[in-house]
């Protein structure tokens, strides 16, 4: 039995004589003829509490055949204006809260109620300084166990871009700070801080075990982190994004074990193709300074989203092309490319058969 529900997000509205009409955007737009208001009726009957034979029965009274009714409904269903729900559904208060989710899923032709229980119930560590965009990005989203790894605490330097922070965070703990965040705007969340840096593979495992997705976004020290959080993403087999910035661009990639090739693959990959790429890891390594970061909060905020909506996209479709590409988002075009592509190596010291063990790289790169 399936109880149908007409997609709210459309407005269904008299146009002229006998025709009434669905949506108003660019797109989606239907005209149906109604000269007796019956077409109205059975949308205002798809309310989500209803199977199909009991609004197939209401229609019967006014008058309207059950080959009649059924046709509608199917049209109805395949232009997508009215979803079938396998349990009658009414709003509950915590689903007020994601209404918009829901709204947003469903026009996209998903299984809305699937996806926000399954939104529900991931755990997502998000790894780093420049991840407290990811944070309220996945409370909105309504992600209720997150892990935060962040030994940082809130400095004057972070106002000019970071949302979450106000002068009088200024000296606390940004992992303290961001659970207590994440606390107030979840229903039921369950958040661990870990206000801890990350130096050995197996301290990251241990944070991040039984994680759904990962979000590293630190960077320092520079390739070291993310070979550490990448060794330890797939030694325990849990996708991770990797967000990094420039002063006009963003960039992201997703490594996910046993799909796409990771980041020590990337790194040789990378090592192979540029003559001066060793000795640009050197000279980062090797330096000490501190550069400030050239972003404002328009340029963090593009980019954070961008990588959010595509993990919202990665979470919900599975056919998405994914991996094996550095993607790119220029800020002053929006424009979105690969800027490095690259593949599995089976010879990969973390993700292959090892038998790159002794690449010259990991003798500037060593981690433990
Ligand atoms: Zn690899």
């Amino acid at each position: 039995m399936e109880f149908l529900r007409t997609r709210r997000d459309l407005p269904i509205y008299p146009w002229c004589e006998g025709l009434i009409r669905i949506g108003a955007d660019d797109t989606e737009v239907w005209e149906i003829p109604d000269p007796e208001g019956h077409w109205q009726h059975l949308l205002g009957l798809c309310d989500g509490t209803r199977a199909d034979s009991a609004i197939i029965a209401a229609m019967a009274a006014m008058g309207v055949t059950t080959e009649e009714a059924q046709g509608a409904l199917t049209q109805l269903r395949e232009a997508g204006i009215v979803v079938a729900l396998n349990a009658p559904y009414t709003e509950s208060a915590d689903d007020e809260r994601v209404r918009g989710n829901l709204a947003y899923f469903w026009a996209d032709h998903l299984d809305a109620l699937a996806i926000q229980r399954h939104l529900e119930t991931m755990t997502i560590t998000v790894i780093g300084g420049g991840g407290s965009h990811f944070l309220m990005h996945l409370a909105a989203l309504g992600v209720r166990q997150v892990r935060i790894v962040d030994y940082d605490r809130v400095d004057a330097s972070n106002l000019n871009r970071q949302w979450m922070y106000d002068v009088q965070h200024i000296g606390r703990a940004k992992a303290e700070m961001a659970s207590e965040y994440v606390a107030r705007r979840v229903a039921g969340a369950a958040v661990q801080a870990f206000n801890q840096k990350l130096e050995r593979v197996a301290d990251v495992q241990a944070i991040i075990r039984g994680s759904d997705w990962v979000f590293c976004a630190a960077d320092e020290p520079p390739y070291r982190m993310q070979r550490l959080v990448n060794r330890a993403s797939i030694a325990e087999n849990i996708p991770c994004i990797y967000a990094f910035s420039q002063r006009q661009s963003g960039r992201m990639m997703e490594v996910i074990p046993g799909v796409t090739g990771c980041v020590d693959c990337l790194l040789v990959t990378n090592d192979g193709r540029s003559p001066s790429f060793r000795q640009l890891v050197a000279s980062l390594v090797g330096s000490h300074f501190q550069p400030d970061t050239p972003l404002i909060s328009p340029t963090l905020g593009l980019m954070t989203s961008w990588i959010m909506k595509r993990w919202v996209d990665l979470v919900t479709q599975p056919n998405l092309s994914r991996g094996n590409a550095v993607l790119r988002l220029d800020f002053p075009t929006l424009a979105v490319a690969p800027v490095s592509t690259w593949a599995r190596r089976l010879d990969c010291v973390t993700c292959g058969d090892q038998s790159n063990a002794d690449h010259a790289l990991w003798q500037l790169l060593p981690i433990a």
